[in-house]
């Protein structure tokens, strides 16, 4: 796949608001947020998008845990909260690494559009 600029956020080249990072995942800020609180939870390895995500090796089970523990650290778990992955144009999808969108903090709507 083609380098994105997450890879370039991942390598410290593009600075982010960083939330948290681990040894397979980086978690930072939306910069141009949909929701009070919305992260953006990447794994460090370069995944195209949802479809090219190994099964059985347990980065899915860790982006999930990892955006699950961002939303009770910031305070959203009880009112609530939406996890997004958008794949190719038709869903949305702008940048080529695979991402969840953690967002939440106000009452969101749907369907969204
Ligand atoms: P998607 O449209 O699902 O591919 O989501 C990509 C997201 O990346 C969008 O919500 C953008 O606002 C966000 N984004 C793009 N560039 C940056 C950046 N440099 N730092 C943080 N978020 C970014």
């Amino acid at each position: 796949m083609a380098e994105t600029l997450f890879s370039r956020i991942i390598r410290g080249e593009i600075p982010c608001d960083k939330v948290y990072e681990d040894e397979r995942a980086l978690a930072f800020r939306d910069i141009n947020p949909q929701a009070p609180v919305h992260v953006l939870v990447i794994p460090k390895e370069e995944i195209e998008d949802i479809s090219q995500a190994p099964f059985g090796n347990g980065i899915l089970d860790h982006l999930f845990k990892v955006a699950i523990r961002i939303a009770e650290q910031e305070g959203i778990s009880e009112g609530g909260y939406r996890l997004v992955i958008n794949k190719g144009p038709n869903g949305g999808q702008s940048v080529d690494h695979l991402h969840i969108h953690l967002l939440g903090g106000r009452r969101l709507t749907w369907p969204p559009g």
